[in-house]
């Protein structure tokens, strides 16, 4: 066994080897180990091997999911090995021959299907970079559901693509590893380097036709030989992971980089679009919007969001959709409640594809199929905008499959097919009688129990049954005596004595078991093999069921974004190819819902006006005024017009964003060991270099991270340069007031400022943003609030105002200013010592230089020296 061990863990070094044996799967040697701790389970031994003990661990199968999840999430791969044949076969062989086993899948980051492996409303991406002759291409694909996707793209916008996909594993090929690592490991992806062969775009065009059933690629479109390289490694990956069982992928759908907005890694952290900055989903853009009823539904809001389209058209079309079911309340409602009951269709499929499934997910999809059909009923006879009237056909067609699985699924059968019992009684006449059969032995079984107590006389006899010894009589210990002996004995032949019973058997109840074992066996049979049959019968469906479920999260989401948009009060946003940026009422949605959520006050509406007449807002204002609010709304409400949804405003106008940029000055990065002033220039660098003139910008306290005029000057001249340069358009928030004077010299940028008023001293803050610049920091009062003791606050101020009067009047000015200022007032000044005075001080304290004769001065001079 050990020999076989070896050879099958030969084979797949990388990956920890769960080698079956009964109802465990067991692992070895430094695989034992490093499960051991991961798992935090016993780490034992067995036997030798080159005579040193062999180290072992082992997980029960039924509960192996669990296990295999917390590998998978520290890390690790996994190589699970099943036993090929049963132990009676191997003996047929050989007394000696061990069981046949081999790898049936290889389970990693990727490649996971399982409902509780899963997360079930986020995508699991695999993703794979290929590069062909200098061209760069991503594929990526999320085997539970099918999909699939390519694009070209040039090298540096692998990243953005990669933090917006947020695949679990990433495919390399090996020469290209150190290039790709630190772009995967940054989003906290695994990385798997494979073979140059398997990159090549030749044989990838081979395997990519076969699998989809095509002559030749054209059929989805034209494809770069980069792309066509990317997919082949996917497909490739999946029939080694999978041994051969491919899932079920959708044709490719190419992707165009210029179709969407493009963001940043950053920004879409800076952002907090779909993880807030503390790491977890609540808290996010995400969190907040999310109304969807379906998993299928949730995926596609989080795809939306994390891509938000440039085309006009498309826009629109969601638009019109969300707006039909805006006017609809009742629509609406019905939709939702229907909707509710719609099951994960694409990850059902996925499962019976790969041989994974189970009669619940055949259930699944009737369910799904009979929810679908109330759906299209409601949209029926509604004058329906066109994108609906496509979605309420997709739904469409399926009453025939509907029919089959409807008549031969019970309403909730068991996990697993090979357990039976989930066909309807009255779908096949052969599984009925098999069941009756077994079902009517278990009455004569019953009735066999009471016969048995009548002969005995022993009232607690009971008929029982167990895996073991199947069914047979059970006495307590004190009647074992009667049953051992005459005329008992007969009858009754002796199987077992446990501690407190004893166990018998006869003849016609061994006959009836078989009975009962055989009609059992024969409708578990029947069972299977309907199964199998209803499997294929969905299956064959696939590409229509699979329109069928993406009709499905479409509606949902649909109605998802008319419901958040009916009940926080956000509006339809004319989205044109314009410059404009023009909000009025404008909030933030996760600020404004947090507010709420505290009973802080109402969250203050605010106007922003960039288009027309500039492009820029130099936005001055103290700390904690709401600036940084104030940014982000404006980004997030752009990005929500143009992934289709209405915004938290009372009314929008956007013109079409290309490009997406936030950045807050001086955020660490520790994480990545570089100081925080660098991070905030190499932000800075990457907008000054990318941003195009559809770009919006939004900049917060840049040069913060540095001292006050170099941090001052860098403000300027990246101001001067998005002006100048760029030409984007962009929302700069800044507490350096001296650049409110730029809007002097820079025609397209306007003063902004987050109002605050003052009261005895203190600040308010109004959250109000209004044109014009800021007339001070009021930092001091901001401090106040904070809690800064009393006397520092004081002191605080006297330095202030010395500082501002010294600003006015000069730097010569400021600095005597600052000499004169009165030393800390609060505490008694510490007394002073009297300073000591030197020897040579001393000295010449005595001399009177008048009285000196120049030899007497000369000799003065020699003492002062040797004094010293
Ligand atoms: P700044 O960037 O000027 O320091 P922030 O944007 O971080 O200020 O806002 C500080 C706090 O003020 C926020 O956490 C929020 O609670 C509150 N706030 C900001 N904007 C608004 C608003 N428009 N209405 C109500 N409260 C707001």
């Amino acid at each position: 066994m050990m020999a076989q061990y070896l050879e099958i863990k030969a084979e797949h070094a990388d990956a920890l080897l769960f080698y079956r044996m009964g109802d465990f799967y067991e692992l070895f040697f430094d695989d034992a180990v490093a499960a051991a701790e991961a798992l935090d389970i016993a780490l034992t031994k067995r036997g030798k091997h080159l005579g040193e003990d062999i180290a072992m661990c082992g997980v029960p199968v039924h509960s192996a999911e669990g296990y295999l999840l917390t590998l998978i999430r520290k890390g690790f791969r996994v190589a699970v090995c099943e036993q090929l044949e049963n132990p009676a076969e191997a003996k047929k062989r050989g007394s000696k021959s061990v069981v046949k086993r081999g790898v049936v899948r290889l389970v990693t980051p990727g490649t996971l299907t399982e409902e509780s492996l899963l997360e079930a409303r986020r995508h699991n991406y695999l993703a794979a970079i290929a590069e062909v002759r200098g061209e760069h291409a991503l594929a990526y694909a999320d085997i539970s559901t099918g999909a699939l996707h390519v694009m070209s793209l040039p090298l540096p916008r692998i990243g953005p693509e990669l933090a917006r996909l947020m695949p679990s594993e990433v495919l390399v090929a090996d020469q290209d590893q150190s290039l790709s690592r630190d772009l995967v490991t940054d989003i906290g992806a695994a990385m798997t380097p494979l073979g140059r062969s398997a990159f090549d775009s030749t044989s990838a065009a081979r395997r990519l036709c076969d699998l989809f059933g095509v002559q030749t690629l054209d059929a989805f479109g034209s494809f770069e030989r980069a792309e066509i390289a990317a997919m082949g490694a996917l497909v490739e990956y999946l029939e080694i992971t999978q041994k051969g069982r491919l899932p079920l992928l959708q044709p490719p759908q190419r992707e165009n980089l210029a179709g969407a907005m493009q963001i940043d890694a950053a920004t879409r952290r800076n952002l907090e679009l779909t993880h807030a900055l503390s790491g977890g989903r609540a808290g996010s853009l995400l969190a907040v919007m999310d109304r969807t009823m379906t998993a299928g539904g949730a995926r596609l809001l989080e795809r939306r969001l994390s891509s938000p389209s440039r085309n006009l058209a498309v826009i629109h079309e969601r638009q019109e959709m969300v707006s039909f079911a805006v006017d609809r309340s009742r629509f609406r409602g019905d939709m939702r409640a229907y909707l509710r009951k719609v099951p994960d269709v694409d990850r059902a499929m996925s499962r019976l594809a790969l041989d994974r499934g189970g009669p619940r997910d055949l259930v699944a999809l009737r369910n799904a199929l009979a929810a679908a059909e109330e759906i299209a009923g409601l949209l029926q006879g509604e004058a329906l905008p066109e994108p609906l009237a496509q979605l309420a056909q997709d739904l469409t067609g399926h009453d025939r499959l509907l029919n089959l699985l409807d008549q031969a699924l019970i309403a909730e059968p068991p996990l697993l097919a090979r357990d039976g019992g989930f066909i309807a009684d009255g779908y096949d006449a052969d599984l009925d009688e098999s069941r009756q059969l077994r079902d009517e032995g278990r009455g004569v079984i019953a009735r066999m129990q009471a016969e048995y107590i009548e002969e005995t006389g022993i009232s607690s006899l009971k008929v029982k049954h167990n895996n073991v010894l199947g069914y047979f009589i059970e006495v307590t210990a004190t009647h074992a005596e009667r049953m051992l002996s005459a005329p008992l004995n007969e009858t009754f032949k002796h199987r077992q004595t446990t501690a407190n019973q004893v166990r018998f058997t006869t003849v016609p109840l061994s006959e009836m078991e078989t009975r009962i074992l055989n009609a059992g066996g024969r409708a578990l049979e029947i069972e299977k093999r309907l199964y199998d049959g209803l499997k294929r019968a969905v299956l064959d469906e696939a590409p229509a069921l699979g329109q069928l479920a993406r009709a499905l999260a479409q509606l949902d989401l649909t109605t998802a974004l008319a419901d958040l948009a009916v009940e926080a009060n956000w509006c339809r946003p004319k989205v044109d190819e314009s410059r404009a940026l023009t909000i009025t009422g404008g909030r933030h949605p996760v600020v404004e819902q947090a507010l709420r959520a505290q009973g802080n006050g109402p969250f203050v509406a605010n106007d922003c006006a960039l288009g027309d007449e500039s492009d820029i807002w130099l936005l001055t204002g103290p700390n904690m005024a709401g600036k940084s609010t104030f940014l982000r709304q404006n980004a997030l409400i752009a990005l929500l017009a143009q992934m289709g949804s209405f915004v938290p405003a009372a009314n929008a106008h956007i013109g079409i964003v290309s490009q997406l940029f936030s950045r807050v000055g001086a955020s660490d990065d520790l994480a990545r060991g570089r100081s925080t002033f660098m991070v905030e220039m190499v932000e800075t660098a990457a907008i000054l270099n990318q941003a195009d003139a559809g770009a919006l910008v939004i900049l917060d306290e840049i040069g913060r991270g540095t001292a006050t005029y170099d941090g001052l000057s860098i403000a300027w001249a990246t101001l001067e340069h998005l002006h100048e340069v760029n030409g984007c358009r962009a929302l700069f928030a800044t507490h350096y007031h001296e650049l409110t004077n730029l809007t002097e010299k820079l025609a397209r940028v306007d003063n902004a400022t987050v109002a605050v008023k003052e009261h005895e001293g203190d600040v308010i803050f109004l959250h109000e943003v209004r044109r014009g610049a800021a007339d001070r920091s009021y930092g001091v009062q901001v401090a106040k609030l904070a809690g800064l003791p009393a006397s520092v606050i004081e002191r605080a101020r006297i330095v202030l105002d010395a500082l501002e009067r010294g600003e006015r009047e000069g730097g010569s000015a400021r600095d005597a200013l600052i000499d004169d200022l009165p030393l800390f007032s609060s505490r008694p000044p510490a007394p002073v010592a009297p300073p000591r005075s030197s020897e040579v001080e001393e000295a010449l304290k005595s001399v009177l230089p008048d009285e000196l004769s120049p030899r007497d001065a000369l000799a003065l001079i020699y003492e002062l020296k040797s004094k010293l």
